[in-house]
Protein backbone atom coordinates (compact mmCIF):
# COMPACT_ATOMS: atom_id res chain seq x y z
CA UNK A 1 0.00 0.00 0.00
CA UNK A 2 1.22 3.32 -0.85
CA UNK A 3 1.50 6.30 1.43
CA UNK A 4 0.46 9.23 0.60
CA UNK A 5 3.42 11.00 -0.35
CA UNK A 6 3.85 8.10 -2.97
CA UNK A 7 1.31 8.06 -4.16
CA UNK A 8 1.04 11.76 -4.87
CA UNK A 9 4.79 11.19 -6.59
CA UNK A 10 2.99 8.57 -9.22
CA UNK A 11 0.23 10.81 -9.56
CA UNK A 12 2.01 13.63 -10.61
CA UNK A 13 4.32 11.57 -12.64
CA UNK A 14 1.03 10.63 -14.62
CA UNK A 15 0.03 13.75 -15.51
CA UNK A 16 1.39 17.20 -16.71
CA UNK A 17 1.77 20.70 -14.82
CA UNK A 18 3.10 24.00 -15.23
CA UNK A 19 4.45 26.48 -13.36
CA UNK A 20 2.68 29.90 -12.24
CA UNK A 21 4.84 31.60 -14.71
CA UNK A 22 3.47 29.63 -17.39
CA UNK A 23 0.07 29.24 -16.40
CA UNK A 24 0.04 33.10 -16.34
CA UNK A 25 1.09 33.24 -20.11
CA UNK A 26 -2.04 31.00 -20.41
CA UNK A 27 -3.87 33.13 -18.84
CA UNK A 28 -2.72 36.18 -21.11
CA UNK A 29 -3.51 34.21 -23.88
CA UNK A 30 -6.09 35.70 -27.00
CA UNK A 31 -7.99 31.84 -26.47
CA UNK A 32 -6.75 31.11 -22.78
CA UNK A 33 -7.70 27.65 -21.62
CA UNK A 34 -10.25 27.21 -18.93
CA UNK A 35 -9.13 28.00 -15.26
CA UNK A 36 -10.83 25.53 -13.36
CA UNK A 37 -10.42 26.25 -9.61
CA UNK A 38 -10.90 22.52 -7.17
CA UNK A 39 -10.60 24.37 -3.52
CA UNK A 40 -13.29 23.83 -1.16
CA UNK A 41 -16.17 26.84 -0.74
CA UNK A 42 -14.22 28.53 2.13
CA UNK A 43 -11.11 29.11 0.06
CA UNK A 44 -12.97 30.19 -3.01
CA UNK A 45 -14.74 32.93 -1.17
CA UNK A 46 -11.06 34.53 -0.43
CA UNK A 47 -9.89 34.99 -3.89
CA UNK A 48 -9.24 33.24 -6.86
CA UNK A 49 -7.85 33.73 -10.44
CA UNK A 50 -9.93 35.79 -12.58
CA UNK A 51 -11.94 33.56 -14.78
CA UNK A 52 -11.75 30.74 -13.15
CA UNK A 53 -14.77 27.96 -12.52
CA UNK A 54 -14.63 26.50 -8.72
CA UNK A 55 -15.95 23.20 -8.42
CA UNK A 56 -14.74 21.66 -5.22
CA UNK A 57 -12.76 18.42 -5.49
CA UNK A 58 -15.22 16.46 -4.44
CA UNK A 59 -17.67 17.51 -6.70
CA UNK A 60 -15.51 17.74 -10.03
CA UNK A 61 -16.37 14.53 -11.49
CA UNK A 62 -20.30 14.76 -10.75
CA UNK A 63 -20.04 19.14 -12.13
CA UNK A 64 -17.20 19.19 -14.56
CA UNK A 65 -19.41 18.05 -17.50
CA UNK A 66 -21.88 20.65 -17.26
CA UNK A 67 -19.17 23.73 -16.52
CA UNK A 68 -17.02 21.98 -19.65
CA UNK A 69 -19.24 19.92 -22.22
CA UNK A 70 -16.11 20.77 -24.64
CA UNK A 71 -13.40 18.13 -23.88
CA UNK A 72 -11.22 19.21 -26.44
CA UNK A 73 -10.82 23.17 -24.68
CA UNK A 74 -7.43 22.82 -22.88
CA UNK A 75 -7.83 23.17 -18.68
CA UNK A 76 -5.45 24.41 -16.37
CA UNK A 77 -6.43 22.98 -12.75
CA UNK A 78 -5.62 24.74 -9.40
CA UNK A 79 -5.57 24.20 -5.64
CA UNK A 80 -3.90 25.57 -2.86
CA UNK A 81 -0.76 23.88 -3.54
CA UNK A 82 -0.76 21.42 -6.51
CA UNK A 83 -2.25 18.17 -4.74
CA UNK A 84 -5.43 18.40 -5.33
CA UNK A 85 -5.32 19.43 -8.67
CA UNK A 86 -3.28 16.74 -9.40
CA UNK A 87 -5.26 13.96 -8.76
CA UNK A 88 -8.00 16.28 -10.20
CA UNK A 89 -6.03 16.54 -13.64
CA UNK A 90 -5.75 13.14 -13.86
CA UNK A 91 -9.26 12.55 -12.90
CA UNK A 92 -9.85 14.59 -15.62
CA UNK A 93 -7.73 12.92 -17.75
CA UNK A 94 -9.85 9.35 -17.44
CA UNK A 95 -13.01 11.63 -18.07
CA UNK A 96 -11.73 11.95 -21.66
CA UNK A 97 -10.55 15.55 -20.90
CA UNK A 98 -7.54 15.46 -23.87
CA UNK A 99 -5.35 18.50 -22.36
CA UNK A 100 -5.21 18.76 -19.24
CA UNK A 101 -2.58 20.66 -16.84
CA UNK A 102 -2.20 21.30 -13.05
CA UNK A 103 -0.70 24.22 -11.60
CA UNK A 104 2.65 23.25 -9.54
CA UNK A 105 2.38 25.09 -6.11
CA UNK A 106 -1.20 26.06 -6.90
CA UNK A 107 -2.87 29.36 -6.24
CA UNK A 108 -0.21 29.93 -3.35
CA UNK A 109 2.25 29.98 -5.97
CA UNK A 110 0.44 32.20 -8.25
CA UNK A 111 -0.14 34.93 -5.57
CA UNK A 112 3.19 34.78 -4.17
CA UNK A 113 4.12 36.02 -7.74
CA UNK A 114 2.25 38.80 -7.66
CA UNK A 115 0.11 38.07 -10.34
CA UNK A 116 -3.85 38.89 -10.86
CA UNK A 117 -6.81 37.82 -8.11
CA UNK A 118 -10.09 38.40 -7.88
CA UNK A 119 -12.76 38.05 -5.17
CA UNK A 120 -15.64 36.06 -6.35
CA UNK A 121 -19.13 36.99 -7.36
CA UNK A 122 -20.81 36.64 -3.97
CA UNK A 123 -24.61 37.24 -2.20
CA UNK A 124 -24.63 39.92 0.64
CA UNK A 125 -26.29 39.07 3.76
CA UNK A 126 -29.76 39.91 3.04
CA UNK A 127 -29.42 37.37 -0.17
CA UNK A 128 -28.10 35.10 1.79
CA UNK A 129 -31.10 35.12 4.19
CA UNK A 130 -33.37 35.07 1.58
CA UNK A 131 -32.37 32.02 -0.31
CA UNK A 132 -30.42 30.09 2.45
CA UNK A 133 -33.19 27.05 1.48
CA UNK A 134 -31.46 27.47 -2.37
CA UNK A 135 -27.94 27.57 -0.94
CA UNK A 136 -28.92 24.65 1.25
CA UNK A 137 -28.83 22.52 -1.66
CA UNK A 138 -25.18 21.61 -3.33
CA UNK A 139 -26.88 21.20 -7.26
CA UNK A 140 -27.70 25.54 -6.75
CA UNK A 141 -25.57 26.89 -3.68
CA UNK A 142 -23.99 30.64 -4.39
CA UNK A 143 -22.99 29.80 -7.81
CA UNK A 144 -26.48 28.57 -9.13
CA UNK A 145 -28.43 31.60 -7.25
CA UNK A 146 -25.92 34.17 -8.69
CA UNK A 147 -27.39 32.78 -11.92
CA UNK A 148 -30.78 32.86 -11.41
CA UNK A 149 -30.34 36.36 -10.35
CA UNK A 150 -28.37 37.03 -13.23
CA UNK A 151 -30.86 35.09 -15.59
CA UNK A 152 -34.33 36.77 -17.69
CA UNK A 153 -36.89 35.00 -18.56
CA UNK A 154 -40.07 36.37 -21.21
CA UNK A 155 -43.54 34.66 -19.72
CA UNK A 156 -46.29 35.00 -22.46
CA UNK A 157 -49.41 35.61 -20.75
CA UNK A 158 -49.69 36.76 -16.90
CA UNK A 159 -52.65 34.62 -17.05
CA UNK A 160 -53.64 31.25 -15.65
CA UNK A 161 -50.41 29.31 -16.42
CA UNK A 162 -47.54 32.63 -15.77
CA UNK A 163 -49.64 33.36 -12.74
CA UNK A 164 -47.79 30.70 -10.37
CA UNK A 165 -44.89 30.55 -13.11
CA UNK A 166 -43.70 33.71 -12.51
CA UNK A 167 -44.84 33.63 -8.80
CA UNK A 168 -42.33 31.20 -8.12
CA UNK A 169 -39.72 32.60 -10.54
CA UNK A 170 -39.71 35.92 -8.86
CA UNK A 171 -39.90 33.99 -5.74
CA UNK A 172 -36.70 32.38 -7.01
CA UNK A 173 -35.26 35.28 -7.52
CA UNK A 174 -35.09 35.23 -11.03
CA UNK A 175 -33.56 38.63 -12.33
CA UNK A 176 -35.75 39.64 -14.66
CA UNK A 177 -39.02 38.76 -15.68
CA UNK A 178 -40.82 39.99 -18.86
CA UNK A 179 -44.58 40.33 -19.20
CA UNK A 180 -46.31 40.34 -22.97
CA UNK A 181 -50.19 40.57 -22.18
CA UNK A 182 -52.42 43.24 -23.47
CA UNK A 183 -55.50 41.98 -21.25
CA UNK A 184 -57.22 43.47 -18.15
CA UNK A 185 -58.19 41.65 -14.95
CA UNK A 186 -61.55 40.32 -15.25
CA UNK A 187 -63.66 39.12 -12.61
CA UNK A 188 -64.04 35.56 -14.29
CA UNK A 189 -59.77 35.29 -13.46
CA UNK A 190 -59.53 35.45 -10.26
CA UNK A 191 -61.16 31.82 -9.93
CA UNK A 192 -56.98 30.53 -10.97
CA UNK A 193 -54.51 33.53 -11.82
CA UNK A 194 -53.32 34.09 -8.80
CA UNK A 195 -51.10 36.66 -9.37
CA UNK A 196 -54.26 39.05 -9.44
CA UNK A 197 -56.70 40.31 -6.60
CA UNK A 198 -60.27 41.16 -6.58
CA UNK A 199 -58.57 44.64 -6.12
CA UNK A 200 -57.37 44.92 -9.61
CA UNK A 201 -60.10 44.35 -11.31
CA UNK A 202 -59.40 46.72 -14.57
CA UNK A 203 -56.12 47.00 -14.02
CA UNK A 204 -53.41 45.93 -16.87
CA UNK A 205 -52.66 42.20 -15.99
CA UNK A 206 -49.04 42.82 -16.60
CA UNK A 207 -49.21 45.74 -13.99
CA UNK A 208 -51.04 43.99 -11.64
CA UNK A 209 -48.56 40.94 -12.05
CA UNK A 210 -45.27 43.56 -11.72
CA UNK A 211 -47.03 44.96 -8.40
CA UNK A 212 -47.43 41.47 -7.53
CA UNK A 213 -43.90 39.79 -8.37
CA UNK A 214 -42.23 42.96 -7.13
CA UNK A 215 -43.80 43.04 -3.74
CA UNK A 216 -42.75 39.37 -3.63
CA UNK A 217 -39.02 40.39 -4.09
CA UNK A 218 -37.60 43.60 -4.53
CA UNK A 219 -34.47 41.56 -5.84
CA UNK A 220 -36.62 40.75 -9.08
CA UNK A 221 -36.56 43.61 -12.17
CA UNK A 222 -40.15 43.33 -13.81
CA UNK A 223 -40.44 44.78 -17.53
CA UNK A 224 -43.90 44.88 -19.03
CA UNK A 225 -45.25 44.88 -22.59
CA UNK A 226 -48.74 45.41 -22.62
CA UNK A 227 -49.37 44.13 -26.14
CA UNK A 228 -50.31 41.12 -27.96
CA UNK A 229 -47.01 38.93 -29.08
CA UNK A 230 -47.30 39.62 -33.31
CA UNK A 231 -44.72 39.70 -35.78
CA UNK A 232 -44.35 42.88 -36.14
CA UNK A 233 -43.52 43.39 -32.48
CA UNK A 234 -41.69 40.17 -31.55
CA UNK A 235 -38.21 40.66 -32.42
CA UNK A 236 -37.92 44.09 -30.53
CA UNK A 237 -39.31 42.55 -27.86
CA UNK A 238 -36.97 39.24 -27.98
CA UNK A 239 -34.48 41.89 -28.79
CA UNK A 240 -34.50 42.79 -25.20
CA UNK A 241 -32.34 39.86 -24.69
CA UNK A 242 -33.86 36.79 -22.60
CA UNK A 243 -32.68 33.45 -22.06
CA UNK A 244 -36.19 31.03 -21.29
CA UNK A 245 -39.21 31.91 -23.14
CA UNK A 246 -42.05 30.56 -20.52
CA UNK A 247 -45.24 30.10 -22.89
CA UNK A 248 -48.46 30.36 -20.83
CA UNK A 249 -50.57 31.62 -23.59
CA UNK A 250 -52.15 28.56 -25.14
CA UNK A 251 -53.82 30.14 -28.58
CA UNK A 252 -52.66 28.78 -31.98
CA UNK A 253 -51.33 32.16 -33.57
CA UNK A 254 -49.19 33.07 -30.63
CA UNK A 255 -48.28 29.37 -29.98
CA UNK A 256 -46.65 29.35 -33.79
CA UNK A 257 -45.02 32.73 -33.75
CA UNK A 258 -43.79 32.02 -30.32
CA UNK A 259 -42.34 28.80 -31.97
CA UNK A 260 -41.09 30.12 -34.83
CA UNK A 261 -39.22 33.02 -33.13
CA UNK A 262 -37.24 30.61 -30.52
CA UNK A 263 -36.07 29.07 -33.57
CA UNK A 264 -34.79 32.29 -35.28
CA UNK A 265 -33.41 33.38 -32.00
CA UNK A 266 -32.06 30.23 -30.57
CA UNK A 267 -34.29 30.49 -26.89
CA UNK A 268 -35.90 27.50 -25.56
CA UNK A 269 -39.46 27.70 -24.54
CA UNK A 270 -41.12 26.34 -21.84
CA UNK A 271 -44.51 25.16 -23.01
CA UNK A 272 -47.78 24.68 -21.15
CA UNK A 273 -51.27 23.89 -21.85
CA UNK A 274 -54.50 23.24 -19.83
CA UNK A 275 -58.19 22.52 -20.45
CA UNK A 276 -60.71 20.83 -17.75
CA UNK A 277 -58.83 18.44 -15.57
CA UNK A 278 -55.72 17.85 -18.27
CA UNK A 279 -52.25 19.93 -18.38
CA UNK A 280 -49.56 19.20 -20.74
CA UNK A 281 -45.99 20.21 -20.45
CA UNK A 282 -42.56 20.56 -22.30
CA UNK A 283 -39.82 22.05 -23.77
CA UNK A 284 -38.91 23.23 -27.04
CA UNK A 285 -34.94 23.51 -27.09
CA UNK A 286 -34.59 24.74 -30.45
CA UNK A 287 -32.10 22.02 -32.45
CA UNK A 288 -31.57 19.82 -29.22
CA UNK A 289 -34.79 18.61 -29.58
CA UNK A 290 -38.01 19.19 -31.46
CA UNK A 291 -40.14 22.60 -32.13
CA UNK A 292 -44.05 22.69 -32.12
CA UNK A 293 -44.11 22.24 -35.79
CA UNK A 294 -42.03 19.06 -35.56
CA UNK A 295 -44.81 18.09 -34.34
CA UNK A 296 -47.66 19.92 -36.12
CA UNK A 297 -45.87 21.87 -39.05
CA UNK A 298 -48.87 23.94 -39.81
CA UNK A 299 -52.27 25.31 -37.63
CA UNK A 300 -55.10 23.15 -38.39
CA UNK A 301 -57.72 24.87 -41.00
CA UNK A 302 -60.32 26.97 -38.92
CA UNK A 303 -63.29 24.72 -39.73
CA UNK A 304 -61.13 22.16 -38.04
CA UNK A 305 -59.81 24.20 -35.28
CA UNK A 306 -60.66 23.80 -31.75
CA UNK A 307 -63.27 26.59 -30.46
CA UNK A 308 -61.80 29.57 -29.57
CA UNK A 309 -64.08 30.42 -27.28
CA UNK A 310 -62.57 30.29 -23.48
CA UNK A 311 -62.51 26.47 -22.30
CA UNK A 312 -63.49 25.48 -18.44
CA UNK A 313 -60.61 25.08 -15.94
CA UNK A 314 -60.11 23.27 -12.80
CA UNK A 315 -58.97 26.49 -11.02
CA UNK A 316 -55.75 24.30 -9.38
CA UNK A 317 -55.11 22.56 -12.80
CA UNK A 318 -52.82 25.94 -13.73
CA UNK A 319 -51.20 26.20 -10.73
CA UNK A 320 -49.64 22.64 -11.18
CA UNK A 321 -48.82 22.74 -14.62
CA UNK A 322 -47.35 26.24 -14.30
CA UNK A 323 -45.07 25.20 -11.47
CA UNK A 324 -44.21 22.45 -13.64
CA UNK A 325 -43.34 25.33 -16.32
CA UNK A 326 -41.12 26.87 -13.55
CA UNK A 327 -39.74 24.01 -12.49
CA UNK A 328 -38.07 23.19 -16.19
CA UNK A 329 -37.29 27.31 -16.54
CA UNK A 330 -35.01 26.68 -12.87
CA UNK A 331 -33.44 23.83 -14.19
CA UNK A 332 -32.40 25.26 -17.63
CA UNK A 333 -31.20 28.59 -16.46
CA UNK A 334 -29.17 26.67 -13.89
CA UNK A 335 -27.91 23.68 -16.30
CA UNK A 336 -28.81 20.86 -14.31
CA UNK A 337 -31.26 18.00 -14.25
CA UNK A 338 -32.68 16.42 -17.06
CA UNK A 339 -34.76 19.09 -19.03
CA UNK A 340 -38.39 17.73 -20.59
CA UNK A 341 -36.70 18.22 -24.26
CA UNK A 342 -38.43 15.98 -26.40
CA UNK A 343 -40.61 14.88 -23.72
CA UNK A 344 -44.72 15.60 -23.19
CA UNK A 345 -45.69 15.45 -19.71
CA UNK A 346 -49.32 14.90 -19.60
CA UNK A 347 -51.17 15.25 -16.17
CA UNK A 348 -54.72 14.28 -15.25
CA UNK A 349 -56.01 15.75 -12.78
CA UNK A 350 -59.13 13.42 -12.04
CA UNK A 351 -56.93 10.51 -11.81
CA UNK A 352 -54.14 12.13 -10.59
CA UNK A 353 -51.79 10.17 -12.64
CA UNK A 354 -48.68 11.94 -14.60
CA UNK A 355 -47.96 9.89 -18.11
CA UNK A 356 -45.08 11.29 -20.59
CA UNK A 357 -44.66 10.43 -24.36
CA UNK A 358 -41.44 11.00 -26.54
CA UNK A 359 -41.50 13.57 -28.96
CA UNK A 360 -38.83 13.37 -31.96
CA UNK A 361 -37.67 16.33 -34.36
CA UNK A 362 -38.81 15.93 -37.57
CA UNK A 363 -35.79 16.74 -40.18
CA UNK A 364 -38.01 17.89 -42.36
CA UNK A 365 -39.52 20.28 -40.12
CA UNK A 366 -40.45 23.61 -42.02
CA UNK A 367 -38.88 25.49 -39.19
CA UNK A 368 -35.93 23.61 -37.71
CA UNK A 369 -35.22 21.68 -40.26
CA UNK A 370 -32.25 20.68 -42.40
CA UNK A 371 -34.04 22.48 -45.01
CA UNK A 372 -36.72 25.09 -43.61
CA UNK A 373 -39.00 26.75 -45.73
CA UNK A 374 -40.65 29.40 -43.29
CA UNK A 375 -38.21 32.05 -42.71
CA UNK A 376 -40.37 34.51 -41.60
CA UNK A 377 -42.82 35.30 -39.00
CA UNK A 378 -46.52 34.42 -40.20
CA UNK A 379 -49.40 36.06 -38.38
CA UNK A 380 -52.23 32.94 -38.07
CA UNK A 381 -54.72 36.26 -37.12
CA UNK A 382 -57.86 34.98 -39.46
CA UNK A 383 -58.03 31.99 -37.45
CA UNK A 384 -60.83 32.54 -35.30
CA UNK A 385 -62.19 35.17 -37.49
CA UNK A 386 -64.95 32.48 -38.42
CA UNK A 387 -66.40 32.12 -35.07
CA UNK A 388 -68.40 34.24 -32.87
CA UNK A 389 -65.52 34.76 -30.49
CA UNK A 390 -63.40 37.13 -32.68
CA UNK A 391 -60.25 38.56 -32.49
CA UNK A 392 -60.33 38.82 -28.63
CA UNK A 393 -60.53 34.79 -27.86
CA UNK A 394 -57.79 34.52 -29.83
CA UNK A 395 -55.59 35.24 -27.65
CA UNK A 396 -57.39 34.08 -24.36
CA UNK A 397 -55.26 33.23 -21.43
CA UNK A 398 -56.02 29.96 -19.66
ZN1 LIG B 1 -39.06 21.72 -35.79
Amino acid sequence: MPSYRELLAQVKAEIDEVDAAQARELHEAAEPPLFLDVREDGEWDEGGIPGAVHIPRGNLESRVESAAPDRARPIVVYCAVGARSAFAAKSLGELGYENVVSLAGGYTEWKRNGFPTQLPATLDPEKRARYSRHLLIPEVGVEGQLKLLESRVLLIGAGGLGSPASLYLAAAGVGRLGIVDDDRVDASNLQRQIAHSTERLGEWKADSAKRTLEALNPDVEVVTYKERLNSENVDRILADGWDVILDGADNFPTRYLVNDASVFHGIPVVHGSIYRFEGQVTVFKPHEGPCYRCLFPQPPPPELAPSCAEGGVLGVLPGIIGSLQANEVLKLLMGIGEPLVGRLLLFDALATEFSDVTLRRDPNCPVCGEHPTITEYIDYIQFCAAGSAGGKAAGARP
